[in-house]
């Protein structure tokens, strides 16, 4: 069932759990989000970010994911993901989106805050919930690039203030990860103590972007296909697991299921010199992609919290 965010992230925040949100730009993708969602019972947010939109076409892949939703037995929410202007946002929304992220951390306090109250009023009118977004987080997601140096971890008591006056529903906080598959340089480490002190503070669910895990056992299945990737680090599994205490209430995970994708068709085409059917190469990267749903949503501790499905 298509749902709004807000019932799936509040029974996480009480709960203690995270959900997951899978960026998707395709069948497959969104197939292999809802079928691990579906096998393990656990609501699940779809999102697509402005490249994805580009990518596919907003109607296309709106209606795709409604008309998924819908038939699913678990709540699944339509989300954007780093919506950059109160153009997009409105797009969305006219598309039948359940949740939209404003991500103006790149602008100061003050326009982040007004932009975001904007949004917030016209979607709140509308039914649809709203993502904001305080401190900065170093990486590339898409064509969003922000240099390790200008990243900022997020302030308490900014956020605090933010929240309460932007009137937003779930808050996305910078406590040390990153987007892109290359998050840590050294040993991988989470601001757990300033999540400790804004759990306290912001009495929402708070969202963890740049969390995918980039786990050795996928790059390795890349490479040993032909693939090149370097050997990197995520968020290892006892991070997340820690940080869901808090409040993290949503997850993001784009990474885990674009590297996941690329293992299947590397090893597909590898394995299958004469293959050329776009179901099959396509077919082995879907199930890959479902297997990390699959341990994501385990790890998130989301597994058999949807609600029974209605009678
Ligand atoms: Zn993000």
């Amino acid at each position: 069932m298509l749902v709004n965010i807000n019932s799936i992230l509040a029974k996480a925040r009480q709960g203690r759990y995270g959900v997951g949100a899978f960026n998707t730009s395709n069948l497959e993708i969104t197939q292999a989000i809802i079928q691990a969602a579906e096998l393990l019972n656990a609501p699940v947010i779809v999102a697509t970010s402005e490249k994805a939109i580009q990518y596919a076409g907003i109607e296309n892949l709106s209606q795709l994911v409604i008309t998924m939703a819908k038939k699913a037995k678990i709540p699944v929410a339509l989300h954007l993901d780093h919506g950059k202007s109160f153009d997009i946002v409105k797009e969305c929304i006219k598309h039948n989106y359940t949740s939209v992220m404003i991500d103006a951390s790149h602008l100061s306090f003050k326009e982040n805050l007004r932009l975001t109250k904007q949004v917030v009023k016209y979607a709140h009118k509308r039914g649809v919930s709203v993502e904001a977004e305080i401190g900065r987080l170093a990486g590339i997601e898409d064509d969003i690039k922000v240099k390790k140096d200008e990243a900022i971890y997020t302030d308490p008591d900014e956020a605090k203030r933010f929240a309460h006056e932007s009137g937003c529903d779930a808050l996305a906080i910078a406590i040390g990860t990153s987007h892109g598959a290359y998050k840590f340089k050294g040993k991988p480490k989470l601001r757990i103590d300033i999540l400790k002190e804004i759990a306290e503070i912001v009495k929402m669910p708070l969202v963890l972007h740049g969390a995918s895990g980039v786990k050795i056992k996928w790059i390795s299945r890349v490479n040993k296909f032909g693939g090149q990737l370097a050997h990197t680090r995520g968020v290892p599994d006892n991070l997340i697991k820690q940080a869901v205490k808090y409040s993290i209430s949503k997850i993001n995970t784009d990474t885990d299921l674009r590297i996941a994708f690329t293992a299947g068709v590397r090893e597909y085409l590898i394995k299958n010199p004469e293959g050329f059917d776009p179901r099959k190469i396509i077919g082995l990267a879907r199930d890959m992609m479902q297997q990390v749903v699959e341990d994501r949503i385990k790890i998130f501790g989301s597994k058999n919290k949807a609600l029974p499905p209605l009678p």
